[in-house]
């Protein structure tokens, strides 16, 4: 597969730790989502792309419920795809 960003074939898989916020100053105390993306890394621009789980999107669905919004943003915003 090649890079969308650089049309490079030099892609590689990472596993990863991350942990996700809502957007907005009235979020910072939110201690967010630990989620474990596979990452797919190209290794020539760095260019990244990553698929959340399904139970991460499950968590991240019900976190952005919870969330507030009303400082400007859009509480919780990711994209994701499904994976396999
Ligand atoms: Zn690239």
């Amino acid at each position: 597969m090649s890079c969308p960003k650089c049309s490079l074939g030099h892609q590689e898989e990472f596993l990863a730790e991350m942990v996700v916020h809502p957007h907005g100053l009235k979020n910072l105390d939110n201690s967010g989502i630990l989620l474990f993306p596979k990452l797919s890394v190209c290794l020539e621009c760095g260019y990244v792309q990553f698929t959340v789980p399904q139970n991460g999107i499950s968590a991240a669905r019900r976190y952005s419920a919870n969330c507030s919004a009303d400082d400007g943003g859009s509480g919780l915003t990711v994209a994701v795809t499904k994976s396999g």
